[in-house]
C-alpha cells in the first residue's frame, strides 16, 4: 500500500529572489527607453512593492532623441529622474526604501535620490561617465550590485 498512496513530493517553483524581481521589472522598463543610445530603467520599492518606475526618454512632446555618435544624450530625462517624478511614497513604509536600477545612478540623478527617502540603491550595470556611485555612497546611501 504505501509505495503508490504515499503523497508525491511537491515540484518545486522556481521563482526569482525579491531582487532579481525588481531588477526583472527594472530591465522590462528599460526596453519603453526611447534614447538610441542607452535604454536605463529604474524601479521604486517600498515594503516589496513597487511606487514608481521610469525610464528615459525626451520630455513629454518632444521628439525622441537620436544619435549617430556616441556623444553624450542632451535630452533625455533619466529613468531615475522618471520613476521618482511619479513613485508615490508611503510615509508609513515598515521597511527601507530602495531603488533598482539597471546602470548606476549618474551623478545629477544621485543628488536627486538623496533628497528622497530611498536608502538603498541595486544597479546591474556600471554607468561609467559621471557615476554618482560616491555621491550616493557619502550620502549615507547603500549600494549593491545584484550580478
Ligand atoms: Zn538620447
Ligand atoms: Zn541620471
Amino acid at each position: 500500500m504505501t509505495g503508490s498512496w504515499a503523497t508525491p513530493a511537491p515540484t518545486e517553483v522556481k521563482r526569482p529572489g525579491w531582487d532579481e524581481y525588481f531588477m526583472l521589472l527594472a530591465e522590462q522598463a528599460a526596453k519603453r527607453g526611447t534614447c538610441s543610445r542607452l535604454q536605463v530603467g529604474a524601479v521604486v520599492v517600498q515594503n516589496n512593492r513597487v511606487v514608481g518606475t521610469g525610464y528615459n526618454g525626451a520630455p513629454q512632446n518632444i521628439p525622441h532623441c537620436e544619435h549617430y555618435e556616441d556623444a553624450p544624450c542632451e535630452i533625455s530625462v533619466h529613468a531615475e529622474v522618471n520613476a521618482l517624478l511619479y513613485a508615490r511614497f508611503d510615509e508609513g513604509a515598515w521597511g527601507p526604501t530602495k531603488m533598482y536600477c539597471t546602470h548606476m545612478p549618474c551623478f545629477e540623478c544621485s543628488k536627486l535620490i538623496l533628497n528622497t527617502p530611498i536608502t538603498i540603491v541595486y544597479y546591474r550595470e556600471w554607468y561609467g561617465r559621471n557615476a554618482g556611485h560616491d555621491l550616493l555612497s557619502t550620502g549615507g546611501v547603500h549600494i549593491v550590485r545584484v550580478p
